[in-house]
């Protein structure tokens, strides 16, 4: 079980997260809904600490880690243990689908460059792009980008991937690729942390649905019964704002 305790965050006197706890079971997918600007997108942020969190740990079996510090080492620590896929794609435009892959495993986790190159192969053959490995970002669709993305933060193999609406700035026609792709990572056991507006996909991909709202989780279940039988009063409200 990864711990995430006590994550508040204000911004300019207005809080966004208030004391806010998530448990998300190994190899499990948790997604997290709630209206825009429910904080949820800065949750990720404090857990990359793209973000610094006013309050916040993080505890993946050994010990709470305190994401509130701005220590190198303990940036570096955590980051090493959690992947990120943005909602733009955030790749090199200089480098192809390949080299995007293969860099955080040479820098990041100082593997041989042949060895890399490897891995980073077998991972963009996962997300079915081997043919396009050596294809620029540009000249690859929204959908296509993304999923190098996705093969990116999972070669380094992190304990945690962390999604922020993977599929939100793409064309309709490519979010079920993408969206495939992630089914697929959660069937393989990796454990996910995810954020999407597609209630149909978090229905069907998650083992576990989290509404936020007001800086705190206002319900939490199976996808069946938070879709179906919400038991809080807001999160129906929400669901039916959101058909
Ligand atoms: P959406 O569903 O629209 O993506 P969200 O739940 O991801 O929304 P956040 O992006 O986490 O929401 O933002 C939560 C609140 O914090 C918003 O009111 C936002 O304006 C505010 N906020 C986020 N980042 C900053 C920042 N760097 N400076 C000031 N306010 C911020
Ligand atoms: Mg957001």
């Amino acid at each position: 079980m990864i711990k995430i305790r006590d994550v508040s965050k204000s911004f300019d006197g207005v809080k966004v997260l208030d004391g806010l706890d998530l448990d998300i079971p190994r190899q499990s997918v948790v997604t997290v809904i709630g209206p825009s600007g429910s904080g949820k997108s800065t949750l990720l942020r404090i857990l990359d600490v793209l973000e610094q969190a006013d309050s916040d740990t993080v505890d993946f079996g050994d010990g709470p880690i305190d994401l509130t510090s701005t220590n190198k080492a303990d940036i570096h620590a955590i980051r090493s243990r959690i992947g990120f896929v943005f909602q733009s794609y955030n790749l090199f435009a200089n480098k192809t689908a390949l080299q995007n892959v293969t860099e955080p495993l040479i820098y990041a986790k100082g593997i041989k460059p042949d060895e890399a190159r490897r891995t980073a192969l077998e991972q963009l053959d996962r997300v079915g792009l081997a043919d396009l490995a050596d294809r620029y970002p540009s000249t690859l669709s929204g959908g296509q980008q993304q999923r190098v993305g996705i093969a990116r933060a999972v070669a380094v193999n992190p304990e945690l991937l962390v999604l922020d609406e993977p599929t939100s700035a793409l064309d309709p026609e490519m979010v079920t690729g993408v969206l495939e792709v992630i089914k697929q990572l959660g069937r393989d056991g990796m454990t996910m942390l995810m954020v999407t507006h597609e209630m149909r996909f978090a229905y069907e991909a998650s083992d576990r649905v989290v509404f936020i709202e007001g800086g705190h989780v206002v319900e939490q279940g199976d996808p069946k019964q938070i879709f179906e039988h919400p038991r809080e009063r807001r999160t129906a409200e929400f669901l039916s704002s959101t058909n």
